[in-house]
Parts: structure tokens; C-alpha cells; sequence
């Protein structure tokens, strides 16, 4: 059984929804469906989510929030309208943000999620219902039903582990099974939501609890690309990768899944394949656990700006013992996650990412530290980006890192802090954020244009 996730820009309008639904009956291994809330249709458009932030925001105000209702009614009108479903469909719909709009608001994030989850939920339903109209065995299956159980994280929920079992059950139904994203419900029975971009996680627990041969996962672009789009024309596509390379390039700014959905499929060792639903006879770009393929010593390179360095020198530092400890103590303490920590004999440095790092944080961080530990020499430099290569075959190949520097080096580009971690499938440099995009095209030349 394969487990199919379209995302917001397949089910945006009419012609997107017959598209996923040719996608889904030409294949009757594809018995599950999840689905996002319709997206945008043109570059400015808005997405039917961010519609429904705005009713709950109004509601929450104190405002009717009749305009914003009206908004997100006309997006559904239009797809049930071309669709030709039966006025019934449109009118459950509007019932339902009605009662939802009208809920106790007193808890402003359970209120949110609430309203939330409606775009899932409705989209779910109607394609169900356009599924029914052509004749098709089809079912929506509500979440609460299935048992898609979730902590009580209004916003940012995760999956409780007694939900896979549940959801299993799912495979007794012979026919298409249309699943909502984005949403679950706590043990008490609210409706709680993942965090942005959340229905790719819901479609990784479904292909896990199901055991699917394949979890698709269709957008609309024909692969991964080994660099992104926006700074080479024509990027190598990447035809396979590892779940533990998809992470380390999802980590320096890759954007494909949501962070949070190749888990349950990685535990479970559930292939994932990026699908275009524009395009549906590229094969798209499948994430494995263990690559047979490989094209080149580098699979993909990805460059993010935002970090920044608390860099920290005491004379005879690496004799104190513990002297690490108490300096992530003093993080620990402020709520900063740290992201490497590269040192040397007498000098730490840190990288955070610049936005929990704050000003104020770092007053207050750089005066204990000095305080506390009798730091003689403190800096920080709150401008620098992180370039990675990543590729599994860089662990059995001698030079990658010298080819990188070389290049870097010849491109005028100083490197402030290299760093490879012991499974050896990637490379972080930190240089000046200036530098980064740059520094990307260079690396991308050197181990893809040659
Ligand atoms: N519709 C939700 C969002 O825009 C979830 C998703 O599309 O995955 O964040």
C-alpha cells in the first residue's frame, strides 16, 4: 500500500483537485490520501490556513470576522462550484466554520488550532465527496475516529505513541482512504495542531502505522535538487538520497519536507518519494535509508544565514575541568540551544542561531560568563552563515574537504570555522553571511560543473 500527501499548491483549485485524483486512481496500490488546505493559486494569493489565522485573530480581537469567513467560504465555493459537487457540500462547509467561529475563544491558542485545522478537515471532505461523484469506493476518515492522538501543544503538537496502533485499523477499509493533515486531538478530545507545514507529518505517521511500501510525497517541483533553484539555473536533480543526508541539507536551509515528518518514516524505514503533481511521470527524488546509486561524491549543497559565533579565550582553560559544562550551564540556564561548539586549547566558540540569541540574551550571557568564569577575552560576531556538503560517499572518499577549501579559498572566500562530525557525511563551514550564496555557487561549481 502506498501512502500519498498532496500539499497545498495540488489541491488549490479544480483543475489541481482532478489532477491528484487521476494521480490517486492510476495506481490501486495508492489506497491512502492525505490531504493539506488548498494553497496558493497564483504567487500572491493567499493559502486557505492563513485565511483561517486571520478569522481566528478577528474572533479573538473581538471583531464578527464576517469578511474573513466570506474569504475562506469563496475559496471553497469556487473548487466545489467547478467541481460540480451538490450545493450540500458548500453548505456543510459553511456550517462548520460557523460552529467554529463561534467557539469559547478564552483560550486563544486552543481557539486558534480550531480554527486551524478547518482547511484540512474541509478540504478532506469535499475531495471525498468529488471522489463519491465519480463513481469511486471513498471515505473521509476523521482523525478522532482513526485515533490520531497528539500531545497538548496547541501549535506545535507531536504524535502519542499509542496512535500508530489505532491508526493501523485503517487498512481494513477495502476502499480510498481521505485523511486530513495538519491535525489530531488530545486525549481530551481537542483539536490540536503540528506546527506549520504540519500535513507532511501526518502523512509520514499513516505511511508508518500502515506500513507502506512508499510514502509519496507530492509537490510541485520533480525533485530535489542537489543545490537550490534560486541560486544555479538547472540544478542537478538528485534522483536518491538517505533520510540522515535529507536531515543534514534540510538543517543548512533545504525546504522540501517539514523537519519533522522523515521520523516516522526513517523509523520505520518507509521509503519517501518527492513527487510533482504537475508532472507525475517524473519519478521524483526518493529518500532511502541505504543509497544504491551514486552519481557523485557530493549529493547536495545548502547554505543558511542567521547564525552568529560567542567566541571565548582564558588563559589554562583546557585544565579546567567541567569548564564546558558550566558555560552551557549558563546557556542552559537562559534557554538558548547552542548548535556546534568548536574549540580549541585555551578558546570556545559557540554557534547559536541569531534569533534566540538576542541582544539581550547576549548582555546577559557575555556578563555571566565573564563574571562567573573569569573569561579574559570575549567577542561575539552576530553575522555568519552556514555552508554544508553532504554526501554519504565523502565517509570512503580522501580530499572532499581539501577540493572545498581549495575552491573556497580560490573564490577569496576566509573560512571562520570548519567543522565535520564523526559520520563524516558532511562539512560545515561558517563564513561571513556576505559570502554565503556565494560561497554555495563556488562549492556547486567545483563538485558539479567540472
Ligand atoms: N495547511 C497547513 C499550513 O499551511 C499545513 C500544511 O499545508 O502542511 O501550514
Amino acid at each position: 500500500m502506498k501512502v500519498c500527501k498532496f500539499g497545498g499548491s495540488s489541491l488549490s483549485n479544480a483543475e489541481q483537485i482532478r489532477k491528484v485524483c487521476d494521480i490517486m486512481l492510476s495506481d490501486p496500490d495508492r489506497r491512502v490520501m492525505v490531504v493539506s488546505a488548498p494553497g496558493k493559486r497564483t504567487r500572491e494569493d493567499t493559502k486557505v490556513t492563513d485565511l483561517l489565522i486571520a478569522l481566528a485573530n478577528a474572533r479573538i480581537q473581538g471583531y464578527d470576522g464576517q469578511t474573513e469567513l466570506t474569504a475562506v467560504v469563496r475559496r471553497f465555493a469556487i473548487i466545489a462550484n467547478e467541481l460540480g459537487l451538490p450545493d450540500s457540500c458548500l453548505a456543510a462547509i459553511k456550517t462548520d466554520l460557523t460552529k467554529r467561529m463561534h467557539a469559547d475563544h478564552t483560550n486563544s491558542l486552543k481557539f486558534m488550532d480550531l480554527l486551524k485545522a478547518a482547511g484540512e478537515d474541509n478540504c478532506a471532505r469535499l475531495v471525498a465527496e468529488y471522489f463519491k461523484t465519480l463513481g469511486c469506493e471513498a471515505a473521509y476518515f476523521d482523525p478522532k475516529e482513526a485515533g490520531m492522538f497528539l500531545t497538548e501543544e496547541f501549535g506545535n503538537a507531536q504524535i502519542l505513541p499509542d496512535s500508530y496502533g489505532n491508526l493501523a485499523k485503517l487498512s481494513d477499509y477495502p476502499g480510498l482512504i481521505i485523511f486530513p493533515g495538519f491535525f489530531g486531538y488530545t486525549l481530551t478530545g481537542e483539536i490540536v495542531t503540528f506546527s506549520r507545514g504540519g500535513s507532511d507529518i501526518t502523512g509520514s505517521i499513516l505511511a508508518a502505522a500502515l506500513n507502506a511500501s512508499v510514502y509519496e510525497n507530492w509537490t510541485d517541483v520533480d525533485s530535489v535538487y542537489a543545490v537550490s533553484p534560486s541560486l544555479v539555473s538547472n540544478p542537478h536533480p538528485i534522483t536518491e538520497i538517505t533520510y540522515d543526508e535529507m536531515r543534514e541539507l534540510a538543517y543548512a536551509g533545504f525546504t522540501v519536507l517539514h523537519d519533522e515528518a522523515l521520523t516516522p518514516a526513517y523509523r520505520n524505514g518507509i521509503p519517501v518519494n518527492i513527487r510533482n503533481t504537475n508532472n507525475p511521470t517524473a519519478k521524483g527524488t526518493l529518500i532511502v535509508r541505504q543509497r544504491v546509486n551514486f552519481e557523485g561524491v557530493v549529493t547536495g549543497i545548502a547554505g543558511a544565514k542567521g547564525f552568529c559565533t560567542l567566541n571565548m579565550s582564558k588563559y589554562l582553560m583546557n585544565r579546567e575541568v567541567g569548564f564546558a559544562l558550566k558555560v552551557l550551564q549558563i546557556l542552559a540556564d537562559e534557554k538558548i540551544p547552542f548548535e556546534h561548539m568548536p574549540s580549541g586549547i585555551d578558546s570556545l566558540s559557540i554557534v547559536l542561531r541569531r534569533d534566540v540569541f538576542t541582544p539581550d540574551k547576549e548582555k546577559i550571557v557575555t556578563r555571566r560568563l565573564v563574571k562567573e568564569l573569569g573569561i579574559e577575552k570575549i567577542s561575539v560576531d552576530r553575522s555568519l552563515a552556514i555552508v554544508m556538503i553532504v554526501g554519504e560517499a565523502m565517509a570512503r572518499t580522501v580530499g572532499v574537504t581539501a577540493r572545498a577549501c581549495t575552491a573556497l579559498s580560490k573564490a577569496g572566500v576566509n573560512l571562520e570555522i570548519i567543522n565535520q562530525g564523526s559520520s563524516e557525511i558532511s562539512v560545515m563551514f561558517g563564513v561571513r553571511e556576505e559570502y554565503c550564496n556565494y560561497a554555495v555557487k563556488e562549492l556547486y561549481k567545483e563538485f558539479f560543473q567540472r
